[in-house]
């Protein structure tokens, strides 16, 4: 069992978080994950175009070399570097907007 529990960011919403939207981030040297926000899967389309809503507007520096922000699944006691992208997951909730 989970050490702790997260719940949704999305404001009012009280459900437990199972998704991670982040998206793999690059300097050239560095790459790690950078996290958007936690939700839940009644959120997850709304949280997934905040976070690429941000992701566009957001200014890069040289040599920087985002990914577009992803879901990815939240899994206790998981380096964020393992964590397991949903890609078909991202195919569904994107072809419904
Ligand atoms: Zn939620």
């Amino acid at each position: 069992m989970p050490p702790y529990q997260v719940f949704c960011q999305t404001p009012d919403c009280k459900k437990p978080a199972q998704y991670k939207i982040a998206a793999r981030w690059s300097d050239g040297q560095v790459s790690e994950l950078k996290t958007y926000g936690l939700c839940c899967e009644a959120c997850l389309t709304k949280s997934l175009l905040r976070a690429r809503e941000r992701y566009r507007a957001c200014r890069l520096l040289p040599g920087e070399t985002p990914e577009e922000p992803g879901i990815y699944l939240l899994q206790h006691g998981k380096r964020d570097q393992s964590l397991q992208r949903l890609v078909e997951k991202e195919a569904t909730v994107t072809a419904n907007i």
